[in-house]
């Protein structure tokens, strides 16, 4: 049986360059970098070196860089930050939109809890927020505006130049949750505007627990962990030597490649649309071209998600659907309810996220296996039947 591996969103193999950087860290290289002898200033160079190589990748300087344990943590700090520097002016209004993850809406609720107020802007069908709504929600007492950058479900991508304008235009701080973006899609961040922006290592192919927050010069954020003066003192501990070496190396390997990978990961996503839409009773989430490369997300009516996953995971197929089965809920995404979608259609998602590990085959192979599945699935399903007998008084 062939294995498919088709959700890069979720995470990313390690590629072999970054493999092969961070073995040298955890052997003759493990010393410390804070240490003065010459194993441990090793250590030390690699991480500077590192340092350098994620703000070459975003267009910033190096002391704007500051390591995290991945997006979650940088998410935080970021908004957290913000807001704690918001109140000291009375100012405790902050925006972000519907479609965020968890790691900014849960912040946000812990914010609410504590008296901030947040506005949730809404993204339309096509999944994208609409700057003059950006303009309208800000006020003079808002500390800040996060907006992620590309959706981990959906794929869009925001106008994050035109908001990034427009925030320094009104003076208010702006954040993006580039998570998802980094290292597929061109960044700059002095371009765009962007006062600070998280990414993950291992959404681009680095090791997990390990990613940046990007700064920009000039904003001071409260301390995140205290103790010893890594990360300029704002995040104290011992650094992730092997885990920064790699998010280093990962970064420069998919900036290099972008082009490249982004013209192939996008021709076997639009392969697998193409393939997919075939589907009756079927539609695609978010706006067809303003969207990741390697992200397809797809509705079939009257198909349970996660049914339809361990039916993909039966074929060696490793996908994902909107629905938060990991909170073992059974409430669908909040990310396709905010597009609009009605909860039973919401249930029947698939995300499948290429990287340019993919090929033709695996496209092939995918939409070879998913139509019988999805039809064994509405043979079984109450609510396809209800469906079709709905069409059939309709068109009598
Ligand atoms: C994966 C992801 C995160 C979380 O990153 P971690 O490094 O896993 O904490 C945050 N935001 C988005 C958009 C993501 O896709």
């Amino acid at each position: 049986m062939r294995y498919v591996y088709a959700d890069n969103a979720a995470t990313t193999p390690v590629s072999k360059k970054v493999v092969d950087a961070i073995i040298p860290y955890m052997t003759e290289h493990f010393g410390n970098p804070s240490s003065l002898y010459e194993v441990g200033q090793v250590a030390s160079r690699a991480v500077t070196k590192a340092r350098q190589q994620v703000a070459t990748a975003l267009g910033a300087e190096e002391r704007e860089i500051f390591f995290t344990s991945g997006g979650s943590e940088a998410d935080n700090w970021a908004i957290k930050g913000a807001a704690a520097l918001g109140a000291k002016k009375g100012k405790k209004h902050l925006i972000t939109t519907k479609i965020e993850h968890h790691a900014v809406l849960h912040t946000m609720a812990t914010l609410e809890k504590e008296g901030f107020t947040v506005t949730y802007l809404d993204v339309y069908d096509n999944g994208i927020v609409k700057v003059e709504d950006v303009e309208k929600a800000i006020t003079d007492e808002t500390c800040l505006v996060t907006i992620m950058y590309a959706n981990n479900e959906i794929g869009t991508i925001q106008p994050i130049a035109e908001i990034g304008a427009l925030c320094k235009k009104k003076g208010v701080l702006f954040h993006t949750d580039a998570v998802q973006a980094v290292g597929h899609v061109k960044i700059d961040v002095k371009e765009q505007n962007i006062d600070m922006l998280s990414l993950s290592g291992h959404k681009f192919h680095a090791t997990k627990g390990v990613g940046a927050l990007y700064c920009r010069k000039g904003i001071v954020l409260p301390n995140l962990i205290e103790g010893g003066a890594q990360e300029r003192g704002k995040r104290a501990g011992t650094e992730n030597v092997p885990g920064i070496v790699g998010l280093g190396v990962a970064i420069t390997e998919a900036c290099e490649n972008i082009d490249e990978n982004h013209a192939k990961v996008k021709a076997l996503r639009d392969r697998l649309f193409e393939g997919a839409s075939k589907i009756s009773h079927s539609r695609i989430n978010g706006d067809r071209e303003n969207r990741l490369p390697g992200n397809f997300s797809m509705c079939f009516e009257g198909v349970e998600g996660e049914s339809l996953l361990l039916m993909l995971d039966m074929k060696g197929i490793c996908a994902s659907s909107g629905s938060a089965c990991t909170s073992g809920s059974l409430d669908p995404s909040h990310v396709l309810l905010a597009i609009g979608l009605k909860h039973e259609v919401a249930h029947g998602s698939l995300r499948l996220s290429l990287s340019e590990n993919n090929t033709e085959e695996d496209v092939d192979y995918i939409l070879e296996v998913l139509p019988p599945i999805i039809d064994r699935l509405r043979e079984m399903s109450p609510l396809w039947e209800h469906i079709m007998e709905a069409e059939k008084v309709n068109q009598a």
